[in-house]
């Protein structure tokens, strides 16, 4: 996708802070951080979001999450816990049409689910 602000990130033409690249995804900080630890995981492959993702691709979630995970431990917050939000399409909040997984932890984060 040309114009997709994360597909660039992927093909290096905007500069981020990247913290992991594993065989179907790339991890880096959020640039407005809503908490001490915010970091994007996203597939390199670009989907709109989780509804286009199909199901025989459904293993990109997976690693989506297992390097959310590794990130959680390698940025001390796997034991104090931690939260995974995937904002998908405009009512779920998505403002970025590229499927991704925020991690955020660090402090205490409020208990409501929704904004
Ligand atoms: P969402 O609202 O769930 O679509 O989340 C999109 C996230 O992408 C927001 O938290 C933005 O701060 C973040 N974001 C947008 N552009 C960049 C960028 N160039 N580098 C890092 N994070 C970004």
């Amino acid at each position: 996708m040309e114009n997709c602000i994360f597909c660039r990130i992927v093909r290096g033409e905007i500069p981020t802070t990247k913290l992991y690249e594993g065989e179907g995804v790339i991890a880096f900080r959020d640039i407005n951080p809503q908490a001490p630890v915010h970091i994007l995981v996203i597939p390199k492959q670009h989907f709109l979001s989780l509804n286009e993702v199909p199901l025989e691709q459904m293993n990109l979630v997976q690693e989506l999450f297992s390097t959310a995970k590794l990130l959680a431990a390698k940025e001390n917050i796997q034991d104090r816990g931690y939260r995974l939000v995937m904002n998908t399409r405009r009512e779920g909040g998505q403002s970025v049409d590229h499927v991704h997984l925020h991690l955020l932890g660090g402090r205490q984060l409020g208990p409501s689910l929704v904004g």
